[in-house]
């Protein structure tokens, strides 16, 4: 059968004869090949309008914290490792971890995300205590995404525990969420490429198993723009659908949100080119159109700025403000704090927006919602 853009509208509307509201890895291929913009908007509207109110999108303001800069892993593409006998590596200590939470919530973020390295001296015991002292200090007035899918698989055999066990531990710390940072692109000619220490997209994706097993939250993520192939690209959404449609046919918990941000090749081994924010765009269109067993399609200001607002367009449904992450910033990313004009950018877009609490008692907006009634 010929794929034409009328067709696969026609599947997505659920008004072909066979009744199939899926596009296939083919029919995703000849979208990228051959749709244009505008039919690409249009398709990704109607998966998103699945789950989502048009013309609306949720954003909340998230700081990364870099605990540590020190990873053995080498990946070719990161500008921020350094060696455990580098002279300007380090691990930070509690005071300027709780500094830089204090700082966030003062101007009312309630989302942190710890992103460290693979770190031969930082054991279980190390994110036990830190992760423990602050739900202990913050409660649940805040929230964090505790380590990244790789981070904690490289944390549970570097202190000889099986996953499960690992994340036991956590979340008797109090965890509740590990992102799916490292992913990259799930395909292992890639990683073996550029990260071969990074493990396999097997091993991924069984720990990102172990992690909703355990009864917390996790999220997908994907980095486009180094040397990848469209097939290594159709490859990792392919591999996150089949996941997300494992967990969800046996009524089991999901992957939350599917975030997609772009390389920036600076200060690093690989080098290369920044792809454009056409091709990012299109590529959400993209992932939103073939993901449509995720309910969130987040997109990345981190890197794109401005132009990810755009991505509202494109099937995108929710946005960080980030207020600093050295990992991408030291590879070239401008962080954009401004908030209100973020969400100017969003409305430009044709978007009204609302905070997304995660937190499940955010002080810092309770407090400001009860100012604004004069209470
Ligand atoms: S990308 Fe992450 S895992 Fe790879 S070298 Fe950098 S810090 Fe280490």
């Amino acid at each position: 059968m010929n794929i034409t853009t009328s067709s696969i509208k026609e599947q997505l509307q659920n008004q072909a004869p066979e009744g199939n509201k899926r596009i296939s890895r083919e029919q995703a291929e000849w979208l990228w090949k051959n749709a244009s913009n505008d039919e690409l908007i249009e398709l990704a509207s109607i998966v998103r309008d699945r789950y989502h109110k048009p013309n609306h999108a949720t954003y909340l303001l998230m700081r990364i914290i870099n605990y540590t800069n020190i990873c053995v892993a080498k990946c070719d593409y990161c500008s921020f490792y350094r060696l455990p006998r580098d002279k300007d590596g380090y691990v930070r200590d509690n005071q300027w971890i709780f500094s830089k939470i204090d700082e966030l919530t003062a101007v009312g973020g309630d989302l942190f995300g710890f992103n460290g390295g693979f770190n031969p001296q930082l054991k279980i015991e190390y994110y036990e205590e830190l992760f423990g002292k602050i739900r202990q200090k913050y409660g649940d007035t805040i929230e964090f995404y505790a380590l990244t899918v790789v981070e904690l698989l490289y944390i549970a055999r570097l202190s000889k525990l099986s996953t499960p066990e690992a994340l036991a531990r956590l979340k008797a710390a109090g965890v509740r969420w590990i992102t799916g940072g490292g992913a990259e692109i799930l395909a292992d000619s890639f990683r073996l490429r550029h990260s071969p220490l990074k493990y396999t997209v097997a091993e991924y994706m069984e720990t990102q198993r172990d992690i909703l097993d355990a009864g917390l939250n996790s999220t997908a993520t994907m980095v486009i723009g180094f040397d990848e192939s469209l097939d290594e690209r159709l490859s990792h959404l392919e591999t996150v659908r089949n996941f997300q449609d494992e967990r969800l046919n046996s009524g089991k918990n999901g992957l939350f949100s599917f975030l997609c941000w772009t390389y920036k090749p600076y200060n690093n081994e690989l080098g290369g080119e920044e792809i454009g924010s056409d091709e990012y765009l299109r590529h959400l269109a993209l992932c939103r159109i073939y993901l449509d067993n995720i309910k969130h399609l987040r997109t990345s200001v981190l890197t794109q700025n401005e132009a990810a607002l755009q991505g509202l367009r494109y099937g995108a449904d929710d946005f960080d403000v980030p207020w600093e992450d050295e990992v991408t910033q030291m590879a070239g990313a401008i962080v954009e704090q401004d908030l209100e004009r973020v969400l100017g950018y969003a409305h430009t877009a044709g978007f009204e927006t609302s905070y997304r609490h995660v937190a499940s008692n955010s002080r810092t907006f309770q407090e400001r919602a009860l100012a604004a009634k004069g209470k």
